[in-house]
Parts: C-alpha cells; structure tokens; sequence
C-alpha cells in the first residue's frame, strides 16, 4: 500500500483553500500582525498552524473555543496540555479573580504556597518543592541543581525528547553521536559538549553512557510525548532507576505532558521513585506555573551548598515565580479540577476516541496506528508502535500530518500544530468524540489516500 502523493497534494491544496476561504477575519489580523510581530505571530511556534496562518481567538470555554470568524471548534489540542483541565475550570477563574483584587505578585509567599507544596507531596510522595513560572525553568533549574550537588557537567536525555527551551535538551543522535538538532538557534555552547544522548528503552545504551561518571542526571519524560507517544517497555524504569542510582546520577521525571495519566502523573501511577520531578503547563489551569520538587536526600544536598547571603544569586529565581495569582490557581486547580473524578471522566473519554480512530483505520486498511497515555491520544503513520524517539521521527510525515490537521480544523476541530495529539478536557462529551471520528473518517476516506 502505497500513500498517494500526487492526491494528497491535491487535497492539502483544496483544504488550503478551503481554510482560507472561511478565515477572512484571521487573515486581515495575520496581515496586520505581520507589520508588528515577528513573523506575524506573536511566538514563534504559532507559524506551525496547519493553515499557512493561525486562526484568531476570541475565546475558550471547556473543550470549546471560537475565533474572530465565527466559527467554534472542539479543542483537542488545548493549548498543547497548557489548558488540558478545560479552558477557565470555573473553579481556578473564581480563585483568580478574587486574587487579582488582592494582588498579583508580591516576593512574598501566601498562604496557598504551603496547601500547593502540601498537596503536592501528598500526590507525588516528593517531601519538597519549589516554584517556577513555565515547565522550562523547572527544568533548567532542576539541572543547574543536580549539576551543583553532584559536581557532575553532563545531563544524559533520551533522543526526540522535548523539555523546553532548555539548551543542554536540544540534541539528537546522527550516526550514533550526540549532535545539535536542527532548528537550534544560537546555542550558547555546542549540545554535544554537555549532553549524552541514548534512544529510550535502550538500556546497555544507557548503562554505557553512565559508566563516563560524568552524568549529574538523567532527565527524561517517563514516556516521550513529544515525538507521538513512545512507552516505556516492560522493566525500563526499573532498570532506569537502578542504574541511575548506581553510577550516583539523579533521575529528575518531567511530568509536564504525562501527567495526562492520572492526578499524580506517570509517576504515581506506575510507582516511581526520582529524585526530582518537574511538573508545568496545566498546574494552574493554564496560567503560567510551573513546580519542582525533591527527595529528603536532595533537599539536604542542596541546602548543604546554599549560603543566605547568596541565595538570590544561584541562577534558580525568577522574580515572579511563585507569584500569589499563578499559587491561587495552582490551588484551586489541584483542588478542585484536576483531580481524580476529572481523569475518571477524560480517560476513558480517550479509550472512546482511539477505539473510534482504530475502527476507521481498520475499516479502510491504513497502515497506522494508535497510542494512548491516561487522556491523551496519538495516531500515527506506520503499522508498528516506535520503540523509541529515533524510530518514532522516522514516521513523521509533515504534509499528511498537515493534511490530517487542516481537514479537521476544516470541520471544526483543533488537533496541536505538532504530530497528531489529542487530548480530551473534561467538558468533552461521547458525541464530541464521534463527531471527531466522523471527521477523521471523512479525510482518510477522501479520494482514495493509498494506492
Ligand atoms: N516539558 C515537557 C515534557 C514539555 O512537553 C514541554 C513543552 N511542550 C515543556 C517541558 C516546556 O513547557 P513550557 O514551554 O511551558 O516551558
């Protein structure tokens, strides 16, 4: 079986124009934007959008979100898990508004700083924890920390992986060797210098690359998400954890996309035991927060390497990390929206929408696939699960993904810019999740894709 390349290109072109056609209010905006804003958006990712322009937002409510054209579209993609509990849970907006008549940042801890660190503890049986702005500063700090108190210089990631724009992070494996990944601007010094790459799930890999003794830690995704869904085999953790503590490297989990999986992430879900986890993106409902936090046996290493006179120096801060608006909706997100009945509701929500995604598959004899982790879902296109990142980038397949995601914004739903994600709010309803394989059913079956 073979893909159509000529029909798809085609079809891209009809959907092209199709979105083009129905967008005229974005357009004038993006035209508009182009005079002030780089690129004619206002962060660079957003040129991504499957359309040649994004759409405007006038605003989101639950899995729902409307743009300046009129037109309301189911959200999938929710801001690429930013808004992963829905947009404004009412909960965290009540929090918010009453905090925003109190103030917004002080440089002084609330009340709700202590209930965060508390319940975060209670979730992820880590005793302490710190505040960030994004998951990207979790990360970053999280790095200089276990560079600090290991006095190690390299931080081992797993190929594919994505943890912000995090500089040791941007480094793939060419030909067996660590190397810059291409798009990487102006790297401050070459990743290879202070990166060690190996494929997840590889474990004599692994071992090999610890056994330098220069690793401070081990930075990983507890499944990638990042390039598709990529699962850990049977024993990887383990395995992951026992060498980890054997070469005297941290094992710090990012459980800013997994914690998909359930209240207290992949971690709590699957037993998991790092010395650090960083959490962001949906923490305060998608208002920007992010969480750190550490094993009894770090908190000591650290406090044993801090003076007072300096702790605003170490290259940890962040003047509004910690800010009492971002704590007030931490709070109110963990204690009331993102909890276990919300998971008891969007996973299988998400069993409901692989299983209506791999019917269609089956019916029309593609040769793809479909991934789940908690309440995210991910198609891809080829007939086997990745075992690990490298195999997983060698499936992607930027113009029928492109093709996937403008037939579906066509139809009203918003899958991320980024492979084929979806990933289900609480608000989302069975009939939305038909809708969405209708939908799918209706592009894979136009015209005939494979030969
Ligand atoms: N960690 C993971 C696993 C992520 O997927 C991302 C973003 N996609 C980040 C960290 C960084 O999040 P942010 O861009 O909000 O800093």
């Amino acid at each position: 079986m073979t893909l159509d390349r000529g029909r798809l290109a085609a079809l891209l072109a009809e959907e092209g124009q199709r979105f083009h056609e129905a967008h005229p209010r974005s357009f004038a905006l993006y035209q508009r934007a182009r005079r002030s804003l780089l690129g004619g958006v206002p962060m660079h990712w957003m040129v991504r959008w499957a359309g040649g322009f994004p759409i405007f937002v006038t605003g989101g409510e639950g899995a729902h979100l409307t743009d300046v054209d009129g037109h309301r579209y189911l959200d999938l993609c929710l801001g690429d898990t930013g808004a992963m509990t829905g947009h404004a849970p009412a909960a965290t907006v009540e929090a918010v508004r009453a905090q925003a008549g109190r103030g917004f940042t002080f440089m002084l801890p609330t009340e709700d700083a202590v209930w965060v660190g508390e319940e975060l503890a209670r979730r992820f049986g880590l005793p302490y924890w710190q505040f960030a702005v994004t998951a990207t500063d979790a990360n970053r700090f999280a790095l200089r920390l276990a560079r600090e108190i290991t006095g190690r210089p390299k931080i081992l990631v797993f190929n594919w992986c994505y943890h912000g724009t995090v500089d040791e992070t941007f480094v793939t494996l060419r030909d067996g060797h660590a190397a810059a990944r291409e798009g990487n601007l102006g790297p401050p010094v070459d990743p290879a210098l202070t990166t060690r790459v190996v494929e997840f799930n590889d474990l004599p890999a692994l071992e090999a690359a610890l056994a330098h003794g220069d690793v401070a830690c081990v930075l990983a995704e507890p499944a990638l998400t990042n390039v598709g869904i990529v699962h850990p085999e049977p024993g990887f953790h383990a395995a992951l954890r026992e060498l980890t503590r054997r070469a005297g490297t941290l094992l710090v989990i990012d459980e800013t996309h997994t914690i998909c999986t359930g209240p207290g992430g992949y971690t709590r879900a699957h037993g998991l035991d790092p010395d650090i986890l960083t959490l962001g993106k949906p923490v305060a409902g998608g208002v920007p927060g992010a969480v750190y936090g550490f094993s009894e046996a770090v908190a000591e290493r650290v406090r044993a390497r801090s003076r007072l006179e300096t702790a605003d120096t170490g290259g940890i801060g962040g003047t509004l990390a910690a800010n009492a608006l971002a704590t007030a909706a931490m709070r109110a997100t963990l204690q009331h929206v993102l909890t276990e009945a919300s998971y008891r509701r969007t996973i299988p929500l998400a069993e409901r929408f692989a299983s209506g995604v791999e019917g269609v598959i089956a019916e029309a004899s593609l040769p793809w696939i479909v991934k789940r982790l908690g309440c995210r879902v991910e198609y891809w296109f080829r007939p086997a699960p990745p075992r690990n990142g490298g195999e997983a980038a060698a499936a992607v397949d930027p113009e029928l993904e492109r093709y996937m995601h403008l037939s579906a914004l066509n139809r009203g739903i918003l899958l991320t810019p980024f492979h084929n994600m979806a990933l289900l709010a609480p608000a989302v309803t069975e009939a939305d999740v038909d809708r969405h394989t209708e939908v799918f059913r209706e592009s894979v079956r136009a015209g005939g894709l494979y030969r």
